[in-house]
């Protein structure tokens, strides 16, 4: 950098001090009113041509306000006098320049601008930082008194003022400018959420939309099915029926009807069953499929219905809650009962010719065994076989039919099962040549029970062996005391049965479905007597099996 002056020009501080003059935002800005005004009164106040507002940074010296030097904006530093200005604190003042041994080489001076007074006072920071001055120039020599030195600092200090307000503005216009621009982010954060919030809004619009479609479709279906449906709430613990259910019931849809008054009208002889098992599965939180009829309400009309009853799981916070459908079957059940009605009727017709049949049949053979004639011996005991095989069946039915009006009752009686397996023992010989029947070792067990019935009950499990597991195959026989029980039960190594089908095994005329049932006669009712005679000793009876590698039939009775 040039320097005109041959002397120092630039204060120990200088860094600090540009740094502070940069602080105020104010180098190579245009000109201001504020300035300018300052400057032109300083013109006036002292009656010269020329003022300036200068601001002395590192190189160049920067003219904020200028009055009477034409356009100029800017000089450097090693030229302009207001460099002296900066050195010292106290008003500068060169009242006639020319004489002055460190401007006899400045161009202002020597040149043809002809500065004659130069009288400049500094613009301080309020940490102490001289960054500029104001001043006043003249082309004549002039003289500058104490009071005058006063008025010019007092001037500078006012251009000082303007300064720092100016900066205040400035950091308030930035500070706007921020909140403008955090307002503009937030606005657009917040436009981005409503985009979100709608484009959610539509989804959720079209998911109720489609909700109530299958609501709708729900409806239907349970409209169509002609289900009557309940739930029990699962604030309120209250039982909800459905209006079809209430109508199953015989109750208008505005009359109330409780879970017991639902109860209450179901048939005395199955209420207490029913009852039982839908509050267990209620609580255990299991399902359940019950037929039973009920009576209207003041119709006393009878009704039978199918109840089912499930536990729905509670999704997403939703407590899990019980509900049931009750679905009309009496039309089904009048067919049932029609239907077993025919088959009772045609059973009971065909006994007595039967009776008679089996009667000759037996006569004949007597005959035929006294005369010698194997080959008719032969045919009449395979011709008897086939009539017994046909009684047992006639039985079956006419039993169930017994069973089922209750015209069956128990003969009761104290005996030993120790003997009456023997029994069955002494007949699987006679009669099964096809399989080997093993007989576990029996001790006597002595108990009250219908003896021909569970009589009936071994011979039952013990011919459903034979007919299904393959020829030649063994078949066991076992009957012990368990837990205050007697136990007995019949294993075989046939086809077995699977899962889902031993549930239904022993419900009136289920047989499972396969390919090789085909070709094995049954209705299924065999298991079903079973399962009444057993229930009817307050007894149980059940089967554990594997497909294809056999099933053991198990029932108790209590000791
Ligand atoms: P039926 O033998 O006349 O069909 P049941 O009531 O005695 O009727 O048996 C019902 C069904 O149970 C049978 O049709 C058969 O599918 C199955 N079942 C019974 N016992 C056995 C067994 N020991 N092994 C495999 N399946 C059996």
């Amino acid at each position: 950098m040039e320097n005109t002056f041959g002397m120092n020009i630039i204060p120990d501080n200088d860094a600090l001090r540009v740094e502070a003059l940069k602080r105020y935002k104010i180098l190579d800005t245009p000109p201001e009113n504020a300035f300018d005004n300052v400057a032109r009164l300083a013109t006036q106040i002292f009656n010269v041509p020329i003022s300036l507002v200068s601001l002395v940074d590192e190189d160049q010296v920067y003219f904020k306000a200028n009055i009477g030097m034409g356009n100029a904006r800017s000089t450097s530093r090693g030229v302009s006098l207001c460099s002296l200005s900066v050195m010292q604190s106290e008003v500068t003042v060169f009242e006639n320049a020319p004489e002055e041994p460190c401007l006899l080489s400045n161009p202002n001076v020597a040149g043809n601008f002809g500065l004659k007074f130069y009288a400049g006072a500094p613009l301080t920071t309020r940490d102490g930082f001289l960054i500029g001055t104001l001043c006043i120039i003249d082309k004549t020599p002039r003289t500058f008194s104490g009071a005058e030195r006063e008025i010019l600092a007092s001037l500078a200090r006012i251009v000082m003022d303007e300064i720092e307000l100016r900066l205040s503005a400035i950091k308030e216009q930035e500070k706007q400018q921020e909140y403008i621009e955090e307002a503009a982010a937030t606005n657009e954060e917040l436009l981005t959420s409503n985009e979100e919030l709608s484009r959610t809004q539509e989804n959720l619009v079209s998911a109720i939309a489609r909700l109530a479609d299958l609501e709708a479709l729900k409806d239907i279906a349970i409209e169509q099915a002609k289900l009557g449906i309940w739930h029990i709430d699962a604030e309120s613990q209250e039982f909800v029926p459905s209006i079809r259910l209430k109508e199953f019931f015989g109750y208008y849809p505005n009359e109330e009807m409780s879970y017991q008054v639902a109860v209450s009208h179901i048939r005395e002889d199955f209420r207490t069953q029913v009852a039982r098992e839908v509050d267990e599965a209620i609580q255990t939180g299991k399902s359940y499929d019950l037929e039973y009829p009920i009576i209207m309400f003041r119709s006393g009309q009878l009704r039978w219905v199918r109840a089912t009853g499930k536990l729905n799981p509670g999704e997403k916070g939703r407590e899990a809650q019980y509900s049931g459908t009750i679905v009309d079957i009496t039309e089904q059940k009048e067919d049932e009962q029609r239907k077993n009605d025919f088959i009772s009727m045609v059973s009971h017709e065909l006994k007595t010719p039967l009776t008679s049949i089996n009667g000759y049949i037996q006569m004949l053979a007597v005959k035929a065994g006294s005369s010698d004639d194997s080959f008719a011996v032969n045919i009449l005991n395979k011709a008897a076989r086939q009539t017994r095989k046909m009684r047992s069946m006639i039985n079956g039915f006419l039993n169930m039919k017994r069973l089922e009006t209750g015209k069956i009752p128990l003969d009761k009686r104290v005996f030993d099962m120790a003997e009456l397996v023997l029994e069955a023992e002494e007949e699987s010989i006679a009669t099964i040549s096809t399989h080997k029947v093993i007989f576990a070792p029996v001790e006597q067990t002595i108990v009250l029970a219908d003896r021909d019935k569970i009589g009936q009950v071994i011979n039952n499990l013990i011919s459903n062996a034979v007919k299904y597991s393959p020829k030649g195959s063994e078949i066991y026989v076992a009957c012990m005391n368990i837990a205050q029980t007697v136990q007995v039960s019949v294993g075989d190594q046939g086809m077995g049965v699977s899962e889902a089908d031993q549930v239904k095994l022993f419900d009136r005329f289920y047989r499972v479905e396969t390919k090789e049932m085909d070709t094995i006669g049954g209705f299924g009712i065999g298991l079903y007597l079973c399962d009444e005679i057993i229930k009817r000793h307050n007894g149980n009876i059940w089967i554990e099996s594997e497909l294809e590698k056999g099933s053991t039939f198990y029932f108790n009775l209590p000791l």
